[in-house]
């Protein structure tokens, strides 16, 4: 899931000053698993900006809406009703819910509540692991399902760079797993480890983040 967390409120409030009738957006899915920006973080978030703007001597209205999604244009264009007299929007989506938002009410200035952070998988109770960088060309084929671009510290698609510390841990930082290790004990695990004897060539970068805005064209699905 995409990963977020509370921007200071701080940051928030000097984005809002001069600003007299706020809308929270939160979103009820991967924000709201992550405990960001869900139903109960909107109304947690709602009055301690009402009380932080105070403070700072700007009074402001705040109310709140929490849809279901907030990055699918047909989620977020029934919120027009709710933006009436709002002369702005903090959202606590994901980067991809604040800007559907701001794209759709482009009249309305759309301020991120959250920094988002990752493509993650919850490891534990309040910890997440990255497991994508949505790099465009999917390896997971190659290396066992564990992924080297997220997950190695170099992005090696030949490891291990020999650095692997003894208990296991990556050189590059001790708190994770070197994830080439991983690889090779899956592999071992399933008799595999030949295939990992095969040089993986210079892995096709285009479709990852670089080089411009990404796009996915999917034809099928084009009316
Ligand atoms: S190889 Fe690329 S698409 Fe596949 S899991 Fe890793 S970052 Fe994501
Ligand atoms: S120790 Fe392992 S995970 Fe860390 S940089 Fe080297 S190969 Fe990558």
């Amino acid at each position: 899931m995409i990963i977020a967390e509370w921007k200071p409120i701080s940051e928030i409030v000097e984005k809002l000053k001069g600003h007299k009738k706020v809308l929270v957006a939160g979103c009820a899915t991967c924000v709201a698993e992550c405990a960001a920006g869900g139903e109960r973080e909107v109304e947690t978030l709602a009055p301690l900006l009402r009380m932080a703007m105070e403070k700072e001597g700007n009074s402001i209205e705040v109310v709140t809406a929490t849809l279901e999604r907030q990055c699918e244009p047909e989620f977020v264009e029934p919120l027009a009703a709710k933006l009436i007299g709002v002369d702005a929007v903090v959202s606590l989506a994901c980067g991809i819910g604040i800007q559907c938002l701001a794209e759709i009410f482009e009249d309305t200035p759309v301020y991120p509540g959250v920094n988002t952070t990752s493509l993650a998988i919850r490891e534990e109770p309040g910890v997440w692991g990255v497991r994508c960088e949505a790099c465009g060309a999917c390896v997971l084929g190659e290396t066992f399902g564990l992924c080297p671009v997220a997950r190695c510290a170099k992005s090696l698609m030949n490891g291990p760079c020999g650095g692997t510390r003894e208990n296991g841990a990556c050189e590059v930082n001790a708190e994770v797993p070197c994830i080439w290790l991983k690889i090779f004990e899956r592999a071992q695990a399933r008799g595999k480890v030949d295939e990992l004897l095969r040089f993986q060539g210079t892995k096709n970068w285009s479709n990852s983040r670089h080089g411009g805005q990404k796009r996915v064209v999917r034809e099928d699905l084009r009316t």
